[in-house]
């Protein structure tokens, strides 16, 4: 058994500032990206680019990653981080920020990649500049994942890249989800619910890395009502939701993914579904199917959550993120690309059949 993140990681509030010797000690030049304006909004950029003015260490601001950020986004920002002679990458935001930093710093150490060939890259390590992760949203656990999901719209693919790159340190803040509208919380959260489940109904999961999932699903059902509620999140809760977003993290750091998250993808690029939410609606009826082969843990995972049985689990879903419309068409097709997925489909903790994955679609999506 093994239990591997090489992160530095710090929990707690104003941990930007507590630790900004660990930030600055990092690299000499640092290019920080974002999106758009929520790490402007929220406290996170200034909070890093007032500790790299006061250690002067020149910085450059990309603030244009788009959500599920793309490879022509990468490209753009890494012939900025050439430009400026960056040796590391600091990603604020959500996983958006955070994954195309990762591609960002794979790329400005290997001079002959493209970032349309992202994809392509080799399994085996490859060099790649420090990347530190500030994340401002409480679902993908980017910060302690070795995983960047990128989005390359030529050939409509949605993917991790296969290379592998933890953030040398992470600097996890819950204060900055006071910006982040209730929507965004419970689709994120939704996420991390998903990250814990998928690593324990998967076969990598063991006595050693399912401390990480079992204790982080323990603490999403303590606050789940909060999130079911009509009222906005209460300030208290926000470490704890970071918290468990990073323990997420850590947990398919371990195991990866399995069948949701591959089933989101398509989601996600045709659709234009939210990540938490087009995760979520699998979510249930991946752990049904799964009651086949490991019941003990399906067991497990509810009592956590403190639900009575699998329905419950369907109706805590359905009330946190609706139902998701597609045509017979997509479902179809979605389908067909998800049975030969083998990636995913060799995590299921059994033998799972053609027929298990079209029960998983049809329980899951509902056709126009
Ligand atoms: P996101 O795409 O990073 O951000 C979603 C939206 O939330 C953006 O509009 C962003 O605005 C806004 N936002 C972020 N933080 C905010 C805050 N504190 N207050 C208000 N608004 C805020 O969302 P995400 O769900 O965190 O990341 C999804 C991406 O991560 C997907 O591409 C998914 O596939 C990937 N992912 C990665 C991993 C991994 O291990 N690497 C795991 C799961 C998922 P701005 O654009 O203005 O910043
Ligand atoms: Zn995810």
């Amino acid at each position: 058994m093994r239990f591997y993140v090489p992160t530095d990681i710090y929990v707690e509030k104003n941990c930007v500032k507590n630790h900004a010797k660990d930030l600055l000690a990092i690299g000499k030049r640092a290019l920080v990206m974002t999106g758009r304006s929520s790490a402007a909004a929220n406290g996170s950029l200034i909070d890093v680019t007032e500790v790299l003015k006061a250690g002067e260490i020149p910085f450059q601001i990309f603030n244009e990653v788009e959500e599920n950020p793309s490879t022509d986004t990468v490209g753009k920002a890494l012939q900025i981080a050439r430009d400026f002679n960056a040796d590391y990458v600091i990603g604020i935001g959500g996983g958006s920020a955070i994954d195309a930093a990762k591609a960002v710093a794979l790329l400005l150490s290997n001079p002959d990649l493209h970032a349309d060939e992202l994809h392509k890259v080799p399994q085996n390590p490859l060099d790649h500049v420090p990347v530190v992760a500030v994340p401002t949203t409480c679902g993908t656990g980017s910060e302690v994942t070795p995983v960047a999901i990128i989005t390359n719209r030529k050939i409509n693919l949605k993917k991790s890249i296969p290379h592998v790159i933890f953030p040398t340190l992470a600097l996890v803040d819950g204060k900055y989800l006071a910006s982040a509208k209730k929507t965004l919380i419970v689709n994120t959260a939704v996420d991390a619910l998903a990250h814990m489940v998928e690593s324990i109904l998967n076969v990598k999961s063991n006595t050693l890395n399912r401390m990480c999932p079992e204790y982080g699903l323990k603490l999403w059902g303590e606050y789940k009502d909060t999130l079911l509620s009509d009222s906005d999140v209460d300030e208290s809760l926000y470490e704890k939701l970071m918290f468990t977003s990073t323990i997420a993290g850590m947990s398919i750091a371990q195991t990866s993914t399995a069948v949701p998250h591959g089933m989101s993808y398509d989601l996600t690029l045709h659709a234009g579904v939210p990540h938490g939410p087009a995760v979520g609606y699998f979510l249930a009826a991946y752990t049904e199917v799964c009651a086949k082969f490991v019941p003990q843990d399906v067991a497990k995972i509810l009592s956590l959550l403190q639900l009575q049985n699998i329905g419950e689990f369907y109706e805590m879903l359905r009330h946190l993120i609706g139902t998701c419309t597609v045509t017979r068409q997509m479902r179809d097709n979605f389908a067909a690309a998800m049975k030969v997925n083998h990636s995913k489909l060799d995590l299921v903790p059994g033998s799972i059949t053609a027929k298990d994955i079209d029960y998983i679609y049809e329980k899951s999506l509902v056709v126009e």
